[in-house]
């Protein structure tokens, strides 16, 4: 069975668990230079193997929480079914064995991947409240600053997150993709001098 609180004593999971978590550390960390020559291999290993360090040593206490990895969580709506993997679910959040916190690593930076991230946390939140579990908290992880920034995910928000899910499917079903232009998008966009949806100011080009 996925998840679960087991009956299992938690010190006989815990070796695999770890195992598996530091798989997925160094997945991500790896992932901060995904075209890495032969040459400088070595060199991102190292990188790699310093950012799991910090980690197991700022949040060794993880590492006796770890509840389930890559936890699929799934958001039913009337257009279609939403499906994600949180990266990592602890549990005994604020001291109580049941109660669990839902924690994502993030390797990039920017206002709209963080609002991105957010989104997708508020929405594992209801998805595991739905199916019954006391979801406490949710955090962003930055591996690089080793650094973990709390997620508001109370009742109002994370409505505010759904309803925003569930029309965007509903978007899609009916064949509906209204082009999103900002300009901070369409500056980075190699289409901008062709796209009639183009922000104005990045149209026009340098003054
Ligand atoms: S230029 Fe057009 S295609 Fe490119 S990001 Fe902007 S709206 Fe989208």
């Amino acid at each position: 069975m996925a998840g679960g609180f087991s009956s299992q004593p938690r010190g006989r999971q815990v070796p695999l668990a770890e195992s598996r978590l530091f798989c997925r550390l160094a997945v991500f960390a790896g992932r901060f230079s995904p075209f890495a020559t032969a040459a400088s291999h070595s060199q991102l290993f190292k990188s790699a193997l310093r950012l799991v360090e910090t980690y197991v040593t700022d949040y060794a206490d993880d590492l006796h929480r770890i509840w389930e990895l890559e936890r699929q969580f799934e958001l039913y709506t009337p257009d279609g079914l939403l499906m994600g993997r949180a990266d990592v679910i602890l549990d005994s959040e604020d001291g109580h064995e049941k109660s669990l916190a839902i924690v994502d690593y993030k390797v990039s930076k920017g206002e709209e991947r963080k609002d991105r991230n957010e989104l997708q946390l508020r929405i594992y939140s209801h998805a595991g409240r739905r199916e019954g579990f006391d979801v406490r908290a949710a955090y962003l992880h930055s591996l690089s600053q080793s650094s973990r920034e709390a997620v508001t995910i109370d009742e109002a928000v994370v409505a505010e997150s759904v309803d925003k899910a569930t029309q965007a499917i509903a978007s899609i079903r009916a064949g509906e993709y209204p082009a999103a232009s900002s300009k901070k998008v369409c500056s980075a966009c190699d289409y901008a001098r062709l796209c009639r949806h183009c922000e104005a100011s990045v149209r026009a080009g340098p003054e």
